[in-house]
């Protein structure tokens, strides 16, 4: 094996970053390599290997300390000596989101998903075979995400042929050898000086066709149809984030398991808020009278509205906080806070009578300034005088 790269150097961290800022950077690297968004990118795949086993050692506070302490050798010793903790990157998320749920359908966008046995599946040509993974993108709004929502979704999938039970065969048992391949389920090719040995394309690698194929699924054994299932999405769910339903893909071949659905969310813009992690942001329109005497100022939540005090004297762009006025964590019962930055408006289309108040506020503001006022001439005093 080549030498390996420092956990912390992978992840981009310092020794010394929280566990909030380990996770922060692997799941931004996660996004960036994860197989999804780099297919048949195998350099990729490794990056995002060697990113999950650094987060599996960085992320638990007791391998951290080996890995402090000891280096690599820390997890050399045991069998293998591959991953600490034999940890399948490709179930990350999975972990974080704890899986079960239902499934349903509504007709987002629908593609297959490492392609149904292309690549890093190592497949038996004979044996059973597992059945693709599907990936469901899913739009919904921030309330949802921060509520949590059920969904039916709706889509198609391979499922084993009921005609014939997924033998793919009319009498169940009606096989012969390919004779394409001569049932070795590899063929020869040349190319140029190159000789190269593939698939079978013929019975793709099994070696047998089905001598009376089933009339429903042409001897594949698998038909399309279209599923509905519910699915549940916990509240607290991140943009880009994966859920997975065991089993909800497609049905395998020849007696192996389905494969699952992985639900992506996507989180739609939101008009009013800005979601960064489990806070929000907002900024409210602010009357200069309120800004100035104080008062109370109607600001949205999530919920519904609440009142903030204004203080006397307020600055544009002060900030205030709504305490659990934001977004839920995944795992946890607490939930963010709720920013409110205000802005001072100034009125546009004023009547004469506004106008002439205005002007006479004006006047008797004379040399009356605010905190911002005095450091600014005091700063820039050498320029007025
Ligand atoms: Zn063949
Ligand atoms: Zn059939």
């Amino acid at each position: 094996m080549a030498t390996k790269r420092d956990y912390y150097e992978v992840l981009g961290v310092s020794k010394t970053a929280t566990q909030e800022e380990i996770k922060k950077a692997y799941r931004k690297l996660a996004v960036q390599y994860h197989p999804d968004k780099n297919p048949g990118d195998a350099t990729a795949e490794d990056k995002f290997k060697e990113l999950s086993e650094a987060y599996d050692v960085l992320s638990d506070e007791q391998k951290r300390a080996a890995f402090d302490r000891y280096g690599h050798a820390a997890f050399a010793g045991g069998a293998g000596g591959g991953s600490p903790g034999g940890h399948d990157p490709f179930d990350i998320f999975r972990e974080v989101f704890g899986g079960a749920g239902g499934a349903g359908g509504a007709g987002d966008i629908f593609e297959t998903f490492f392609g149904g046995g292309g690549g890093r599946r190592s497949r038996r040509s004979d044996g059973p075979q597992r059945g693709g993974d599907l990936r469901y993108g899913l739009e919904i709004s921030l309330e949802e995400a921060a509520r949590g929502m059920e969904r039916e979704l709706e889509y198609e999938r391979l499922v084993g042929c009921k005609k014939c039970s997924g033998s793919g065969s009319k009498s169940g048992s009606g096989t012969k050898q390919c004779r394409t391949c001569g049932g070795v389920g590899q063929v020869v090719s040349s190319r140029g000086f190159f000789q190269v040995q593939q698939t079978c394309p013929e019975c793709m690698g099994t070696g047998q066709m089905i001598s009376d194929p089933c009339g429903d699924c042409a001897g594949s054994g698998r038909m399309k149809e279209r599923t509905k299932i519910t699915i549940k999405i916990p509240a607290g769910i991140d943009e880009g984030s994966r859920v997975r339903f065991t089993g909800d893909g497609e049905a395998g071949v020849r007696g192996g398991p389905n494969g699952d659905l992985y639900v992506v969310v996507q989180i739609k813009a939101h008009d009013v808020f800005e979601r960064d992690g489990h806070d929000l942001h907002c900024a409210v329109p602010l009357s200069y009278p309120i800004a100035a005497l104080g008062g109370e100022l109607s600001v949205p939540t999530l919920q519904g509205k609440a009142n903030v005090k204004i203080p006397a004297g307020t600055q544009n762009g002060a900030t205030f906080r709504l305490k659990n006025q934001g977004v839920k964590h995944l795992n946890a019962d607490r939930k963010g806070d709720l920013y409110v930055h205000v802005k001072i408006a100034v009125p546009t289309k004023m009547t004469q009578e506004q106008k002439d108040k205005l002007s006479d506020f004006a006047k008797v503001l004379g040399e009356n300034h605010s905190p911002m006022h005095e450091s600014f001439l005091d700063k820039a005093k050498r320029f007025f005088v």
